[in-house]
């Protein structure tokens, strides 16, 4: 299609997405996406997540007549995406089995009066023939098949009614289709489009890079726990974040440590009663800096764009569930951190794990794979986001990423093919039945008599290792198993046996680099917020900001980030907006929401710029000057290309000088200040402006206030 054509068919849909979304350009693919479906085409979209999925098929919905049918399996969320989208005065509900058969009856009504732009549905309610023959009467715009990697029989998630919904196709030929995943390796592209029918559907495949997370990991020597409440002293302070933990004991226990350390931290595991576990999700995704400790039974489908860490205690079992798990962090877009701290019995017990599944051996190998590679990544000395991609077979990376701990603070390596020799030969020489402290304990030749009766301490291994430390074997152990070199035996003691792969190293014909134990506690760090935010002024703006958006976010009983997400409060911090149309201006703040809320955040902006620094006071003197000329407020602000709340900022510091008289200043009757000076004097909060603003019903405004304060303050 000839560019201009492109062009004509988008400009709706550019508007919308400035005038609703409230943001300036689309992303990726998103353009194209929305132009398949507006020309009645069939598209199946493979995007990361947070790359912006929803916005492809809700322009669309919106913009074609009738209704889009959004097809979704996580219940859970349908209820928080439909807030947001009526947040932004969009005509969306949702049908699934948590209603009311009166609320269902009233949306199928909406429905039948084509009321509607968006319905959120999940498959089984979809397949009802009910449904589909209200559906069948309706006039509909697109039908979204999100999370469409549920088809896959092979994959994690599969939801049998996905099967079904090839349905759609035979009755409903004529309305587009939009398939949409996150996670879709070839295979189960080609299943997606198969098993859904989408032949002719086009493919929009991004790669799966998430460039805003940084990837950290770093070996655990017995502090993970201290480790990881520094990081999140240091790095996330006020943050939401996820925990995984690999037991519910360690989730309870975890939990219960962070509480104790003044966070909101909440347990999640499948043995929590229903309700409590309900309870702390919903905490999750509504209040501010909760942190939410977990098995990785916590996680599917929280859409909670603004977790800003994801810290992993223990090893995930495959880099799909370490993509998929750390994937949850920073879908706003915004810097996030996947932190994780793992150890030898972390590969230990792993490896236990894999070797006594009971699967068959094709799978079981597969497995192995999988465990090797995640092991592999763990103990790597290149960038891990290259490393990551390249898993999955996206190799659009072609440099180093610059934002992972490996190219942030390149590891030391060393040659350890000698001290491999030793451990390996201990191995050998005690008869490969025994774990890795035994052995440690004869390389550093202990006198114990476990040892002494076992007639060990007559081994020519026996003490040849007191060149490292205890610390050093137990890593170098836990890099031979990770490598491979070593495996660990079925019956669960952790005895260790020489595999095939280390021949060549005990040979002496393969040299063996390894990664350096880093110093207790270093890692990478990186104080995000401490660059982020200038100054302290910065960091209370940005608190009250969502203080605020906390209180809207109550009111309403709706996810705080419903209200703005934290990159739109992140622009008001740095731009600090004085205007409804300076605000207007910020992404993610649409015409709805400028409505909504725009007056009350630019009231707490304002509150904040009175606060600050005072201005310096040749800016001052020069607006007293021409004050004297005769001009008012507005007059000076205009000739000195200010606005008039800074210039009566000025002012107010003039009064409280003592060199101008407030009446001079505001034009107001004597009696009319002392009614507000009385106000300010029997303020709960004397210091702030807004509670006696709205003590005398908004009647005077800030710069007015600001001034009668200011003579209070007077000598
Ligand atoms: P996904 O479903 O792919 O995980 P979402 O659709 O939830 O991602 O979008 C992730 C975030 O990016 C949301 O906060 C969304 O509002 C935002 N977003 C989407 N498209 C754009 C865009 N063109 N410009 C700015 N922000 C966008
Ligand atoms: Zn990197």
């Amino acid at each position: 299609m000839p560019d201009s054509a492109h062009n004509d068919a988008l400009s709706p849909a550019q508007d919308l997405l400035s005038k609703v979304f409230g943001y300036e350009r689309f992303r990726f693919a998103q353009d194209e996406i929305i132009c398949q479906l507006l020309e009645g085409g069939d598209a199946l979209v493979l995007m990361p997540t947070g790359g912006g999925k929803s916005l492809c098929y809700q322009i669309p919905a919106m913009l074609r007549e009738g209704l889009g049918v959004v097809v979704s399996p996580l219940i859970a969320l349908m209820h928080d995406q439909v807030s947001a989208m009526q947040q932004l005065g969009v005509r969306a509900e949702f049908l699934n089995s948590s209603m009311s058969q009166e609320e269902a009856y009233r949306v199928e009504q909406a429905v039948r009066n084509g009321e509607l732009d968006l319905l959120y549905v999940a498959p089984e309610r979809l397949m009802m023939e009910r449904t589909l023959s209200m559906l069948s009467q309706s006039r509909l715009a697109l039908f979204a098949i999100d999370e469409a990697h549920c088809v896959s029989q092979w994959g994690h998630d599969f939801r049998p009614e996905y099967i079904q919904l090839s349905v759609l196709h035979e009755r409903f030929p004529d309305v587009p289709r939009i398939a949409l995943t996150a996670t879709a390796d070839n295979a189960t592209r080609r299943e997606i489009v198969e098993r859904l029918a989408l032949g002719n559907a086009r493919q929009f495949i991004t790669g799966f890079d998430r460039p805003n997370i940084c990837y950290r990991i770093s070996e655990n020597q017995g502090n993970a726990r201290d480790r990881l409440l520094r990081f999140i002293h240091n790095e996330h302070e006020g943050d939401a974040g996820i925990v995984y933990c690999l037991s519910r004991k360690k989730v309870d226990e975890t939990a219960k440590w962070l509480a104790q350390k003044d966070l909101k931290a909440l347990p999640y595991h499948a043995g929590l009663p229903a309700e409590e576990r309900r309870q702390n999700q919903e905490r999750f995704l509504r209040e501010d800096s909760v942190i939410i400790v977990a098995t990785i039974a916590f996680g599917m489908g929280i859409d909670k764009p603004d977790v800003r860490f994801v810290a992993h205690l223990n090893l995930p079992k495959s880099l799909e569930a370490y993509y998929q798990e750390t994937g949850r962090a920073g879908r706003d877009g915004q810097p996030a951190n996947a932190w994780m701290v793992y150890g030898l019995q972390d590969v230990i017990m792993l490896r236990q794990m894999q070797e006594s599944s009971e699967a068959n051996e094709n799978h079981k190998r597969i497995e192995r794979h999988k465990l090797d590679s995640m092991l592999g990544f763990c103990e790597l000395t290149r960038c891990r986001r290259q490393a990551l991609l390249e898993y999955f077979d996206d190799h659009s990376l072609t440099q180093p990423c610059g934002n992972c701990d490996t190219c942030l603070t390149p590891p030391e390596t060393w040659d350890a093919s000698i001290a491999t020799q030793k451990a390996l030969s201990c191995v050998h020489r005690t008869g490969q039945r025994f774990g890795v402290n035994y052995l440690v304990d004869i390389l550093l030749g202990k006198d114990n008599e476990r040892i002494r009766n076992a007639g060990h301490d007559k081994l020519t291994t026996f003490g040849i290792g007191k060149d490292l430390d205890q610390n050093a074997w137990r890593n170098l152990y836990r890099q031979l198993i990770a490598h491979g070199l070593l495996s660990v035996d079925l019956e669960g003691y952790g005895g260790l046996h020489l595999t095939e792969a280390c021949r060549p190293v005990l040979r002496g014909e393969q040299p063996l680099m390894l990664r350096k134990l880093v110093a207790r506690g270093g890692t990478a760090k990186r104080d995000r917020k401490a660059s982020q935010f200038a100054g302290k002024a910065d960091k209370a703006l940005w608190q009250a900001l969502r203080d605020k958006r906390q209180q809207l976010a109550t009111q309403q009983s709706v996810p705080a980030y419903v209200i703005f997400h934290d990159a739109t409060l992140m622009e008001m911090v740095s731009y600090r907006p004085e205007t409804l149309e300076q605000l207007g201006r910020l992404s993610g703040i649409g015409e709805r929401k400028l409505e909504a809320y725009g007056d009350e955040f630019l009231g707490v902006i304002r509150e904040h710029l009175a606060d600050e620094n005072a201005p310096a006071t040749d800016t001052i003197d020069e607006s007293l000057q021409l004050f004297r000329l005769g001009m008012d407020a507005e007059q000076i602000a205009n000739q000195r290309g200010l606005t008039t709340s800074t210039v009566m900022n000025h002012l107010a510091k003039v009064i409280e000088l003592g060199e101008l008289d407030v009446r001079e200043v505001t034009g107001l009757d004597a009696e009319v200040i002392t009614a507000i000076r009385f106000a300010f004097e029997h303020s709960e909060e004397p210091n702030k402006l807004k509670p006696v603003f709205e003590a005398l019903n908004g009647e005077y405004d800030y710069a007015v206030l600001r001034c009668v304060k200011a003579s209070l303050n007077q000598g």
